[in-house]
């Protein structure tokens, strides 16, 4: 079953990279107005307008918000720019509200491809930025093959820029050692399980192994004294976290992707205990809905329903 479940995550993951496939979506309305609506579940529309309108509504029903902007693998300078320009322009709105959302995005988006000088400098822009308006940024953490990289880029800019979280992988055999090493800050972390199929020589896949070791994590993390995202869908680990008393902690919080067991923060949300949901917007909704289908099959089922739905 691992097996099958790699390959429809890795053929859903190419589909949404083909850019022929975005093309012909894109210039067929019928089409694209189905798959649309299949997003919206998972996305809140195409514009900034779109997201700041959901987090409002989240606000108001006291969930703490992250918000993103769309977009990864970033391979030419002015889309770059132009994701950079978004998010800058992401962060002055948020600036004018009371409560802001924190702001998440990959490095790749901004320039992780392309030079990583060039990153860093788009890096410290927003981060200079969001200090002056009290906004948290948040760097996701992408494939194995760029950990090192977007490790490297964001201590350098940490050393300087505390309100800079960085996102760390359960499924990797490196993320115990690499929280040692962020040992010295008191970073802020979200701990994810990992969205990316990665060979087995350097992780471990779905299980309650790997469920062992994302305990092990959270409770290495709090004892290191880091600000702490426990960000995973997984009832089981949650209701582990509320019984060991973690989530008492000032410092530690749920956080949940938008539309993905809103019945679960609901919960959470209502028992009292901190829970932040994780927004997206942009005009990226169908490379976005590819790789939740991709995490979790039965989600294709629910694309039908969906797009069915009148
Ligand atoms: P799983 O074991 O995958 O799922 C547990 C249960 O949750 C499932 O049985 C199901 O009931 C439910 N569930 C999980 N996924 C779905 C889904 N797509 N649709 C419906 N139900 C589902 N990954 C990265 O690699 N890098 C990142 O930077 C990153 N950032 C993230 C930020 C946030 C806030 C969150 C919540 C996740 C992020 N992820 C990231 C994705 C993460 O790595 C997992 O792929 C994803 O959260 C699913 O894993 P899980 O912990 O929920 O556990």
């Amino acid at each position: 079953t691992i097996e099958l479940e790699k390959a429809f995550a890795s053929a859903m993951k190419s589909i949404a990279r083909r850019a022929d496939l975005k093309t012909h979506i894109e210039q067929t309305p019928a089409l694209y107005s189905l798959l649309n609506r299949a997003a919206a579940r998972y996305v809140t529309g195409e514009s900034r307008s779109d997201g700041l309108a959901a987090q409002q509504r989240l606000m108001d029903k006291g969930y703490a918000v992250s918000l993103e902007y769309i977009g990864e693998n970033t391979t030419n300078l002015q889309d770059c720019e132009d994701a950079q320009a978004e998010l800058s322009h992401l962060i002055s709105d948020l600036s004018t509200r009371n409560k802001a959302a924190r702001v998440s995005f990959d490095l790749s988006h901004i320039g992780l491809l392309l030079d990583h000088e060039l990153t860093y400098r788009h890096l410290i822009a927003l981060a200079e930025q969001a200090k002056h308006a009290n906004i948290e940024l948040f760097i996701s953490m992408e494939e194995s093959a760029k950990t090192d990289d977007i490790l490297a880029i964001y201590k350098r800019a940490a050393r300087n820029y505390s309100h800079i979280g960085i996102t760390l992988q359960a499924q990797l055999n490196r993320t115990e050692q690499d929280l040692i090493d962020l040992s010295s800050g008191t970073s802020r972390i979200r701990l994810v399980k990992g969205a990316y199929q990665e060979p087995e020589s350097i992780s471990i896949a779905r299980s309650s192994i790997l469920n062992e070791r994302y305990l092990r994590l959270i409770e290495q993390a709090v004892e290191q004294g880091h600000l702490l995202s426990i960000a995973t869908h997984d009832e089981s680990i949650i209701d582990e976290v509320v019984r060991r008393g973690w989530i008492q902690s000032s410092a530690v919080e749920f956080e949940m992707l938008y539309g993905i067991r809103p019945d679960l923060s609901c919960k959470l949300n209502a028992a009292g205990h901190p829970v932040r949901i994780y927004l997206t917007y942009g005009q990226e909704w169908y490379l976005y809905l590819c790789h939740r289908i991709a995490e979790y099959p039965p989600n294709l089922f629910q694309a039908v329903l969906d797009m069915s739905a009148a």
